[in-house]
């Protein structure tokens, strides 16, 4: 059974795609997995050649066909959400980004004028990278459900993995604690937070690590660009200690990042100081798992 390794972080910019894709350079036999559906980018490191795409259906929308709606402004009084309006033509039309597919206004309609219909709200593909299959996604702008979606591309990520007898799921997960992120964790092996040496990193950090226990999963910590604050950097430790939560190592602050991610090229092939971080960081996980 295939054991998936998610890095999160508390909210974006924090270094967690940089080291993910880092790993993915260090892990020979994994899955990869872009989990983070709202921003995803990834890609653009990894560069991607994809082999398979399908769209992703969200939540069915609300429908009104006119030719059947006697305008009786039921649906409209109804919806809680407001999706439901009057064009200048008289007609009545739900506004699907409002919509939230209570269906109330399907049930009230009493000509039977309103319908339920499937709307795509993303896409999802499985890729060749010089590293290894990669799972990920597109949410269409405004579009929801990504948490859905995120269990969509783990769900095949497992299946390829048990498929070809693949050991580990190497996921960048969404930054934050919302519906994404726990669609991430659930079902996660080893969650792999990344924090920075800020007074928000420890808050968030901190966050992070209650929802790893919420769904009893063992997590450690990787402190990126420590050298900025040795004090904070100093702090995150004293409280993954007293968590219980392994420091799995520290990556100092180098203007060469910036520089590989501006030429889209992996920070681990050309940074000197990344690489030596992060193939200690892969020891410490593999002995924490
Ligand atoms: S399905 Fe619910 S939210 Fe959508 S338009 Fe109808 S009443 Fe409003
Ligand atoms: S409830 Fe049905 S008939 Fe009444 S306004 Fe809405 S769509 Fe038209």
């Amino acid at each position: 059974m295939s054991k998936e390794l998610v890095i999160i972080s508390g909210k974006g910019g924090a270094g967690k795609t940089t080291l993910t894709a880092s790993l993915a350079c260090v892990l020979k036999d994994k899955v990869i997995v872009d989990a983070d559906a709202d921003a995803a980018n990834m890609y653009l490191l990894l560069k991607p050649q994809v082999k398979h795409k399908e769209l992703f259906k969200g939540n069915p929308k609300a429908y009104i066909d006119v030719d059947k709606c006697i305008k009786c402004d039921e649906c409209r009084r109804l919806c809680r959400f407001d999706a439901i309006h009057i064009n200048e033509n008289g007609e009545y039309y739900v506004d699907e980004l409002k919509c939230d597919s209570c269906e109330l206004c399907k049930i009230a309609c009493p000509v039977g004028a309103i319908e339920m219909k499937d709307v795509y709200s993303g896409e999802w593909y499985e890729s060749e990278t010089p590293y290894g299959i990669m799972v990920h996604a597109k949410l269409y702008p405004g579009a929801e459900n990504s948490g859905n979606l995120v269990t969509m591309v783990k769900h095949r990520a497992k299946l390829i993995a048990e498929e070809k007898g693949i050991e580990y799921i190497l996921v960048d997960g969404s930054p934050g604690i919302g519906c994404p992120v726990i669609s991430t964790i659930s079902g996660a092996y080893f969650v792999i937070a990344v924090a920075e040496p800020t007074p928000a990193g420890i808050h968030d950090l901190k966050r992070v690590k209650e929802l790893c226990d919420s769904f009893k999963v063992k997590s450690g910590v990787v402190i990126n660009k420590y050298d900025l604050n040795m004090q904070k950097t100093k702090e995150i430790g004293d409280f993954a200690e007293k968590e219980g939560m392994p420091v799995l190592g520290r990556i100092p602050f180098d203007t060469c990042v910036n520089r590989a991610i501006t030429d889209l090229e992996m920070p681990y092939n050309r940074c000197e100081k990344v690489k030596k971080s992060v193939d200690y960081i892969f020891r410490n996980i593999m002995e924490s798992l």
